[in-house]
This record gives C-alpha cells, structure tokens and sequence, in this order.
C-alpha cells in the first residue's frame, strides 16, 4: 500500500498495523478491521503522520481509548491515528492540571487526588482520555469537561499548525465542540481546578464510582450510554418506559440494569449493535414521538 510506505518515513513500522482488528481497541469489543492504525510516538510523528495524511489526501479518525466509538462490520477505509501512551503525562502547577491528551482520566483524576485538586471528581470513572473528553464534553453527575477546561493545545488536521484554544473558543455544548467540525487533534490539556483536600476528593470519587458501579454493566463491554440525551427526557427512562430493557439482537442487548446501554453480551457484531439501535430508535419514536441520536461516533463499513 502506497500510504504505507509514505507512512513509513514519518513513523517507525512498527508503530503501523494493517488491517487491524477494531474490535481490540474499542470498548465494545466488536466491529471490523481498520486499513491502517497508526501509533506516533511523539508530538513531532503526530505531526508528521498529519502531514503525510493531508498529503495525500487520506481519509483517517483519531482514537483515544475506543471508548465511544462503534467500527462497522466491513471495516474502516482508511487510517485510525491512535493518540496513546506517548501522550499520557501528567503535572500539577498550582490550581492547573496539564495533561497529555492520551492520558486516561483514571490517571488524570489520580494526579488531581495527589495534588489535591479538586473539580474533576465527576469524571473519575469516566473510561476514556482526556483528549477524548474535550472532543466529546464528556460529562456525569451534573458535571462537565467545558467547565474544568482552561484550555486545550492543538494540532491542525493538516499538521501543520499548533495552537490553544479556550473552553469557549471550543464551543462546547451538550457532547458537541467545535472539533467535531474543524477535526483539529487535541495533544495537550491545560484543566483549572480548586485547592481541595484530599480525603474529601477521595470520598466524592468513591461515592461517584459506587454510583456508577451499582446503577451501570459496568462488568459488559459498551460505549457508556448510546444515545444522547433529547431534550426535556432521558434516553434511559424512554428506552425503558418502551418495554426495551432486555431486548436482544444477536449479542448485542439493551442492559437489563440501565436501558441507555447497548452491551455486548458476547460475540456481537456491529451489526447486531446498529440492529438494536435502529429498534430502539423506531420504537421510541413510535411511542413518544422522540427521536434518539446516537451518541457514539459510528465509522466504517457494512458487511
Ligand atoms: C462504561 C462506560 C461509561 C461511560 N460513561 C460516560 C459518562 O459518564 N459520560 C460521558 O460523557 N461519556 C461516557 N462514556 C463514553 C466515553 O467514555 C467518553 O465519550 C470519552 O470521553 C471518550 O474518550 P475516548 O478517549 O475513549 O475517545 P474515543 O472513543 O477514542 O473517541 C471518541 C471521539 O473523540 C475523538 N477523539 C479522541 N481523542 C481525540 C483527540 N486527542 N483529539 C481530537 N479528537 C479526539 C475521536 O475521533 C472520536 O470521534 C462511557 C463509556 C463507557 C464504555
């Protein structure tokens, strides 16, 4: 493949895999290969890959942790830029947290324990990175990213610019930014958070997790809560309040402990997964006139 060798003198071969199983990099466990999944290694093979790609005018996604993102059956056509362990660091300055934007929140809301720093308590148990969480707004317990994002750093989709941008600057509403327009790649994080002390931050996260533990199939592999939240109604509570909960395509299933979960009880496909959706979808607009959105990103092709 003509990409692959002009990959190469951007980013060790090594560092490249072809026809890569998604389902290995993607908390659902299920879907098809990619063409190409790239791993740079530094801010300067970002770059680089970026540049490449632009180049020839190549398709290609970033992933973090796979955490919300479905790859259909038939594969991804294209390249998949993984910002991983290259980009996990962490380091407290004062009320400022700056994070590698492949850190994994388990590790940033660590860093903010030790630094007791508080704020960011709401997105302990959140399972993915910290550029992911920019990208999506992720948000639990009434909290959200926008509101402990002091900044972000980028690089353009070209990879040839570097710049910040603030939470504002990024728009960020309900699981929207801006990125989700502009595809700039986020590298580097800056979080503003309160002085705290660390037993109470300890005690708000366990209580968050316990939360999460007993209300979620924390222990099936999902992408968290399929669907967004319509307006004025929860996914969960329509989902349920159709008769839903339980419903079976395939592997794929509507938790029987929180209905806004797609699971996968073992070998589904990621056609069983849109199945379930599209029924869901249908059935909950049929009965309340709701139209549910996916909130997972759904890339690739059908079988
Ligand atoms: C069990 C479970 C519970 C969850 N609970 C929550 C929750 O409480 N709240 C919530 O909001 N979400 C939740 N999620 C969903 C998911 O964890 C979040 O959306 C998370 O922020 C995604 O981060 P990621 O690194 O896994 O991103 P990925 O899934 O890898 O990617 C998601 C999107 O972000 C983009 N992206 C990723 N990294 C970058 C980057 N560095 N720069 C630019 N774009 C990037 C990707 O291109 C993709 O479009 C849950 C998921 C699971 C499996």
């Amino acid at each position: 493949m003509t990409i692959r060798r002009k990959l190469t003198a951007a980013i060790a071969d090594e560092n490249i895999f072809e026809n890569e199983p998604m389902a290995g990099h993607t908390s659902f466990k299920a879907g098809g290969c990619a063409d190409l999944l790239v791993v740079p290694q530094s801010m300067e093979e970002l770059k680089a890959v970026l540049q490449t790609l632009s180049g020839e005018d190549a398709e290609y996604v970033i992933l973090g942790n796979g955490s919300n993102i479905l790859v259909r059956d038939g594969g991804y056509r294209g390249i998949i830029v993984k910002i991983g362990d290259a980009f996990n660091h962490t380091k407290a300055d004062g009320r400022e947290l700056v994070c590698g934007a492949g850190t994994l929140m388990s590790v940033v809301s660590k860093a903010a324990v030790l630094a007791e720093l508080s704020g960011l308590e709401f997105a302990s148990g959140i399972p993915g990175t910290i550029g992911g969480a920019v990208f999506m707004n992720a948000g639990a317990y009434g909290g959200e990213t926008s509101q402990i994002l002091k900044e972000a750093r980028l690089v353009s989709r070209d990879g040839r610019e570097e710049f910040c941008m603030t939470a504002e600057e990024l728009q960020m509403g309900y699981r929207h930014t801006l990125l989700h327009e502009t595809g700039h790649i986020v590298t580097e994080v800056v979080l503003r958070l309160e002085e705290g002390r660390e037993e109470e931050i300890r005690e708000k996260i366990a209580d968050f997790t316990g939360r999460r533990n007993s209300k979620q199939p924390v222990t099936y592999p999902s992408a968290g809560s399929f669907f967004k939240r319509p307006e004025g109604y929860f996914a969960g509570t329509l989902i349920q309040d159709a008769g839903l909960k339980g419903l079976t395509v395939g592997g794929a299933q509507v938790s029987e402990l929180h209905a806004g979960f797609i699971i996968n009880k073992g070998g589904a496909t990621a056609a069983d997964i849109l199945q379930l959706m599209e029924i869901v979808q249908a059935e909950v607009l049929d009965k309340y006139g709701v139209k549910l959105e996916p909130e997972v990103r759904i890339i690739g092709e059908s079988v």
